[in-house]
């Protein structure tokens, strides 16, 4: 999977490649879904959710530009896999998810797979997670409608954030670091992802 689709179309950081080698994508699927663990595309996980392609996790984990000695805050957990991947790659992992069905299965393998640097926790993340900013890292899974104003904030000073921006069909990658007292936002091409709901995102 990782040579084929996220090698092949264009992720390069070695250390990002092996994190996906190492994490075993078909335990966060559901069953009924477990014989596409290892193909190209998004797979659905309940709540009307869907686990992203694999292509797109690696694409936007090589945006933050990891060295392993960061503080990563993930909104969307979904089923946990982005944040397991993350946890190889970076010091600590905070992870939101909004739906309790999902941050509780998620937290759940977490623990059984004895990964100890990443914690979960049910709640609207569009606030962010302020008793732990700032964070040197960002990396939302699903899509606003701008950049949730709470994020910026608990940005560390010289930190980064990505984040998919755009209505359903028309969605673009964002990469946004602080400027001053404003923030530089590069477009890193177009994407395809769930809504961001919640105070700072698309309303219920
Ligand atoms: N990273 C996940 C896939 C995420 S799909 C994985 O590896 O499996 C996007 C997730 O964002 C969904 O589970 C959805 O419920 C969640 N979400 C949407 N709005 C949210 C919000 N405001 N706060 C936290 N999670 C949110």
């Amino acid at each position: 999977m990782v040579e084929r689709y996220v090698a092949a179309r264009g992720v390069t950081d070695a250390r990002v490649l092996q994190a996906m080698r190492e994490v075993p994508r078909h335990l966060f699927v559901p069953s009924l879904v477990a014989s596409k663990a290892y193909g190209p595309g998004a797979l659905p996980i309940g709540g009307k959710q869907t686990i992203s392609q694999p292509y797109i996790v690696g694409r936007m984990i090589e945006l933050l530009e990891l060295t392993g000695k960061e503080k990563v805050l993930e909104i969307g957990t979904g089923t946990g896999y982005q944040a397991v991947v993350l946890s190889k790659l970076c010091a600590k992992v905070f992870s939101i998810e909004r739906l309790n069905e999902l941050a509780l299965r998620a937290a759940e393998l977490i623990r059984e797979m004895k990964i100890y640097n990443a914690t979960v926790k049910v709640f609207d993340g569009t606030y962010g997670w302020s008793d732990q900013a700032p964070f040197d890292r960002i990396i939302v899974a699903a899509a606003a409608p701008s950049v949730p104003e709470p994020l910026v904030q608990q940005l560390a000073r010289t930190g980064k954030l990505v984040i998919p921006i755009g209505p359903a069909g028309n969605q673009r990658l964002a990469r946004v670091t602080r400027a001053g007292t404003g923030v530089k936002i590069e477009d890193c091409g177009s994407a395809e992802f769930v809504p961001l709901v919640g105070r700072f995102g698309w309303k219920e």
